[in-house]
């Protein structure tokens, strides 16, 4: 069978599944997995850790040229150094959204993504994904659930590596993050009109995981089985 480049597109505001639904999708279909949240993430960690102000669209523009991101199997390198774990706190999650806004840190970061996209079949997660970076994706996924369910599951994953934060906490800087991300000018947060939509809120992560197997199988294979 000849192979051919496929992308599936993941988009969905913060605490949907998308990182882990995309992850095991990846898997099973032996595709990249590519993470463009952490690509952000990596960028305004480097900020935070140059005392850069986020706003500055100059500044910013020139760290993520500058930025030497390497997207390894479940890692991420910054300028040689492991990233992975640094990435996810609370201000760097906020930092990240706050640096998504400028348009030259965008235009960077896309470039990165579609270059990845261009060599490998992936299955790529973010915002933009099948709006923006790929709007020819083959297949496009619009993974959302129920604030309150965000929270529970961003609140597991936070409690889970030993943190404290308060519910409440958490909740009002994921509405913020969202808000920002689906309201900034340059490729907000939105469904692409030919994206399916999906509710995961009452689903388990295996359910979620079958539902959006079998549309990628509906839409690249007519039903047939990835070799
Ligand atoms: O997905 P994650 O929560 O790690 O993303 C961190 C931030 O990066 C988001 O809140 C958003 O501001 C930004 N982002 C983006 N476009 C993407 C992926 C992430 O603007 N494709």
């Amino acid at each position: 069978m000849t192979q051919r480049r496929v992308v599936v597109a993941i988009d969905g505001p913060a605490g949907a599944g998308k990182s882990t639904i995309a992850r095991r999708l990846a898997e099973r279909l032996g595709f990249t997995y590519i993470d463009t949240g952490a690509m952000y993430r990596a960028v305004a960690l480097w900020a935070l850790r140059q005392n850069v102000d986020p706003t500055d669209m100059h500044r910013m523009e020139q760290l993520a040229l500058a930025a030497e991101i390497e997207l390894q199997p479940g890692r991420i390198r910054l300028n040689g150094e492991d990233v992975t774990e640094a990435i996810r706190s609370p201000e760097v999650s906020s930092g990240a959204s706050k640096i998504a806004v400028i348009a030259g840190v965008r235009r960077r970061m896309v470039d990165k993504q579609r270059s990845i996209g261009e060599r490998a079949s992936v299955v790529m997660e973010g915002r933009d994904i099948g709006t923006v970076v790929f709007p020819d994706a083959d297949v496009k996924i619009f993974l959302d659930a129920q604030p309150p369910e965000r929270v529970r599951r961003r609140l597991l994953e936070v409690r889970a590596k030993g943190e404290q934060v308060a519910e409440s906490t958490l909740a009002l800087e994921m509405e913020e993050r969202d808000r920002r991300d689906s309201t900034r000018r340059d490729a907000p947060l939105a469904q692409a009109p030919d994206a399916i939509y999906l509710d995961s809120t009452a689903l388990s992560i295996d359910e979620v995981e079958e539902a959006v197997l079998k549309i990628v199988r509906q839409r690249v294979t007519n039903g047939k089985e990835f070799h």
